[in-house]
């Protein structure tokens, strides 16, 4: 029994779950490559240009999946995972949009957990994903998914603790929980706020947390908050809940913006998506009243790593004279005392 994954979208918030859950119940798991340039045009070649770079991904990786011979696709269609919280229209109807423009010989796996209009159970969803694997025992059903829960939650703690997302997964995957207790200290400290897919697949993201690190900058991520933490920004920010991911783009982002010790926001959004649109809008505005520093870049299959640099780099270095004005203002606003060393520590936030 094998089941295609495309390494694209909803695995950057799932897999672990899905790990967990077709691992237990003997299904093979068959994962597309990593994106290339060649994914991006595949996809991209196949629906209308107005389409999100992600979804233009995430068709090819389907491509990829038809090349390497799986038959089976799991493509769920997510309408709404909490009460009266939605996706975009996009996410909601995967499974049609593949199917039209995919015109191949294969079985698309479609489930759909819908929790406001039909009030779904998970263990319904679960049932119809695996139905066509002949998989109908409720209580087999149950017990994979506590095993999909303990794969995802113990992932969740690793990236809490600040365990870079990529070795989070893989040890999530081996059964581990390794918690992260480097203190390496960073002179700037940076929020990016992206949904996963646009963050941490590394051609979509051009890398970004190599780039900063290797500008001396710590990053932050939504990832690494709880859910009260992203309930009490929004919050301060009397945002409603609308859109699926309002706790990890708005949530995350007005949290940061709060944060004396973030110096900077960092946001990456797909040209053409509606949602971010609408809340990258509000946290631009949030971040001006607060006087946080925020770079909004925006990205499609033609972005050019170039200029995605050189906007980085002109931020950062932004980020840092603001710092070191801050502390010599800081030092010039002490009155001058005779026979005392200024420790610039003192200084600093
Ligand atoms: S939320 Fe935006 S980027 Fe994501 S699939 Fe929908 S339109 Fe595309």
């Amino acid at each position: 029994m094998q089941i295609g994954i495309p390494r694209a979208l909803s695995y950057y918030s799932f897999f672990p779950f899905w790990y967990g859950f077709f691992s237990d119940l003997g299904i093979e798991i068959i994962l597309s490559d990593k994106t290339t340039k060649q994914t991006m045009s595949l996809g991209a070649s196949l629906v209308v240009p107005e389409t999100c770079l992600p979804v233009k991904v995430y068709v090819g990786h389907i491509l990829n999946l038809l090349d390497k011979g799986v038959d089976k696709i799991f493509v769920p269609s997510l309408q709404s995972i909490s009460p009266k919280i939605y996706n975009c229209s996009k996410i909601r109807g995967l499974p049609d949009l593949v199917k039209s423009v995919v015109k191949k010989d294969f079985t698309i796996i479609d489930a759909t957990l819908d929790k406001s209009e039909k009030n779904q159970g998970l263990y319904y969803f679960l049932l119809e994903a695996v139905k066509p694997f002949g998989i109908t025992d409720l209580s087999r059903i149950k017990k994979a998914s506590k095993n999909a829960w303990k794969v995802y939650n113990n992932f969740h703690v690793m990236t809490r603790s600040g365990v870079p997302y990529s070795q989070a997964l893989k040890y999530a995957l081996e059964n581990k929980v390794i918690i992260s207790n480097t203190q390496k200290m960073y002179p700037i400290n940076v929020a990016l706020i992206a949904h996963g897919y646009n963050l941490y697949d590394e051609r979509v993201s051009m890398k970004i947390f190599e780039k900063l690190e290797k500008l001396d900058v710590k990053t932050y991520t939504a990832d690494q908050l709880t859910l009260e933490q992203m309930n009490e920004g929004l919050n301060s920010m009397h945002s409603r809940l609308y859109w699926a991911n309002e706790y990890e783009i708005t949530g995350a982002a007005a949290h940061y913006i709060q944060d004396k010790n973030i110096d900077g926001i960092i946001t990456i959004n797909a040209f053409g998506c509606g949602p971010d649109s609408m809340m990258l809008e509000r946290i631009s505005r949030y971040a001006r009243k607060l006087n946080k520093p925020i770079l909004n870049l925006s990205i499609d299959e033609q972005t050019g790593e170039a200029g995605f640099v050189t906007r980085l780099e002109a931020f950062v270095d932004m980020l840092y004279r603001k710092k070191r004005y801050g502390i010599i203002n800081k030092i010039s606003l002490k009155p001058f005392t005779e026979n005392k060393e200024v420790d610039i520590k003192n200084y600093i936030n």
